[in-house]
């Protein structure tokens, strides 16, 4: 007798990219100590800023709650709070989402809940996903060895890619503004892929987790588009809104109109959720809730202008290089060809080596993107400026 075995993991590609982003620099580092400490990482995928102090104070103030006996609280509603429910059914109606309380799930973050809702469906399902994406999609379907198609992106499509019936799918990856290219999709588009998993009987997965970046009459929810609650769950996540990352708190809708097969999502989703997951702690909701209040989005409202800063003194470089990207407008990433006609890994050893200006090469995210390379708005604006006035100094010297 012998424990059979998931043989898809052995299938699933090393996590690669990362590490080998470090590797490169270790090498880089032993063999230039001279100059290691000038190196400026702008390939961050983290938060820098701190939490806002009233989501902190909101956090204390739980703890404390937990250390009474008068107030203290053991399991949760694995659902998630009902006051914390409250704040983001609120939220939605400023996009002029009408959400049911039932309807929204409090979850430890959108990668969690990404890889989760897979429990829902058949492994012989096809997923569509875009191609450069977030690796999450794809490993989590390839660990059920599901068939994935790859809808193309690129230059001649901005980095959005439509609906065509060689795409067609039951499963729809989604991610608006994007991550890696931060392109984001605008209503008109966004109705088409609607009407496209409509027609096919398809449901979209649509990843939300940047859309507090979202600027101007750009969809910040899926639920903005006529008939998407009868084709849609979304993914949102306070990682990016809110430094969340190591706090963990997001939220998942699935709206009780979304039935496949005889099946009601909303209704299996919860049934999944209350046999395989205990909730999100108080302390970390309470914190959750006052991102939510009034002096909570005033400072992260702070925090996020201070990215956005950051985004355009990026892109500003590149207008001014004239330099092909996307995103950076409703999105803290800027996806840019790599100049001098060079592969990602190339141009990421050059700038490494010659400017000493690490970013992530775009091949880590697909095929598409072999050519493309990613920089992020998560760094200090020093640090941003400084890498920018390099970048510039070292593709000049290209030409
Ligand atoms: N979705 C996308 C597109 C992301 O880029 C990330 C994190 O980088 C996540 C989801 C995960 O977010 P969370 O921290 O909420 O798990």
């Amino acid at each position: 007798m012998s424990a059979k075995i998931n043989q898809n993991f052995l299938k699933l590609n090393e996590s690669y990219l990362f590490s080998e982003i470090a590797r490169r620099i270790r090498v880089w580092q032993s063999e230039n100590p001279e100059v290691a400490d000038k190196l400026i990482r702008m390939g961050i995928g983290d938060v820098t800023r701190p939490l806002p102090k009233t989501v902190v104070e909101a956090m204390v103030s739980a703890a404390r709650e937990m250390g009474e006996a008068e107030t203290f609280r053991g399991y949760g509603p694995e659902q998630g709070y009902d006051f914390l429910k409250d704040a983001v059914q609120k939220y939605y109606t400023r996009f002029g989402v009408e959400l049911k309380s039932d309807e929204i799930f409090i979850s430890d973050g959108a990668k969690s809940d990404l890889g989760n809702i897979l429990d829902l469906f058949d492994k012989d399902n096809t997923v569509l996903v875009t191609d450069p994406v977030y690796p999450v999609y794809v490993d989590t379907n390839m660990m059920d060895s599901r068939k994935i198609v790859y809808a193309e992106a690129g230059e001649e499509n901005d980095f959005l890619p439509m609906p065509a019936p060689e795409y067609a799918a039951d499963i729809i990856y989604l991610c608006s503004p994007n991550n890696p290219t931060g392109a984001v999709y605008d209503r008109a588009a966004l109705t088409k892929w609607v009407e496209f998993a409509k027609e096919q009987g398809s449901i979209i997965l649509f990843d939300s987790a940047y859309e507090c970046f979202v600027t101007g009459d750009y969809p910040h929810s899926i639920y903005e588009i006529p008939g998407a609650r009868e084709v849609a769950i979304e993914f949102c996540s306070l990682s990016k809104k809110a430094g969340f990352t190591g706090t963990r708190c997001g939220y998942t809708i699935v709206p009780d109109t979304l039935e496949r097969c005889g099946g009601n999502l909303n209704k299996m989703w919860l049934r999944r959720q209350t046999t395989k997951f205990n909730g999100v702690s108080y302390i970390t909701q309470k914190g959750a809730e006052a991102v939510f209040s009034q002096d909570g989005e005033e400072e992260i409202e702070e925090n996020i202008r201070y990215y956005r800063d950051n985004a355009k003194i990026i892109t500003d470089t590149m207008d001014k290089l004239n330099i092909y990207y996307t995103g950076g407008k409703n999105s803290p990433y800027i996806w840019l060809k790599c100049p001098g006609e060079m592969d990602s890994w190339e141009f990421f050893d050059r700038l490494l080596k010659e400017v000493y200006v690490v970013g992530t090469p775009g091949a880590g995210f697909g095929k598409s993107g072999e050519r493309f390379f990613r920089l992020t708005a998560f760094s200090t604006h020093e640090n941003t400026r400084e890498a920018m006035e390099r970048f510039e100094v070292f593709v000049e010297k290209l030409r």
